[in-house]
């Protein structure tokens, strides 16, 4: 299937709810790379922020919802403060986060993690960790 940059897919849907949420503009996004080349995390994403912007632009929706980077992005901001062109990666990923946990969707089982690594863990680890993968 060949992939297109339309306008349809720059301005679908769930683009617009991106936007809604996060106050940004995908289509600012000229895919310089700054903001991948400065993400602390990006090494073990499976797409880093540049890609998730152009990923989202071509309308690859599922391809974005099912990987990893929204979770595993930090929020430290500095993809924001490398961009030219100001477009906060950070909270375009905050906003595919929100997506999925609006849905109730939970990224984290609170059940399923071992009661000795819950009493160990820094409270203040909990209640971040709690507040980004649970609904
Ligand atoms: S805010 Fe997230 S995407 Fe941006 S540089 Fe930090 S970890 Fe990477
Ligand atoms: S730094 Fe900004 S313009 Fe460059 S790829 Fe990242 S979001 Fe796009």
């Amino acid at each position: 299937m060949q992939i297109k940059l339309t306008k349809e897919n720059l301005h679908s849907e769930f683009v617009k709810l991106i936007e809604r949420i996060s106050g940004e503009e995908l289509a600012n996004c000229y895919q310089c790379g700054n903001c991948t080349g400065g993400c602390p995390v990006s090494y073990a994403m499976d797409f880093g922020p540049r890609e998730i912007i152009r990923l989202l632009q071509l309308g690859q929706e599922d391809t974005v919802k099912n990987s990893n980077s929204m979770w595993l992005c930090v929020g430290c901001l500095q993809c924001y403060c490398r961009c030219p062109k100001g477009v906060s990666a950070a909270k375009i990923l905050e906003a595919l986060r929100q997506i999925t946990l609006r849905k109730g969707e939970d990224h984290e089982q609170i059940k399923e993690i071992p009661f000795p690594f819950m009493k160990n863990a820094p409270q203040q680890a909990i209640v971040c960790g709690f507040r980004k993968f649970v609904s």
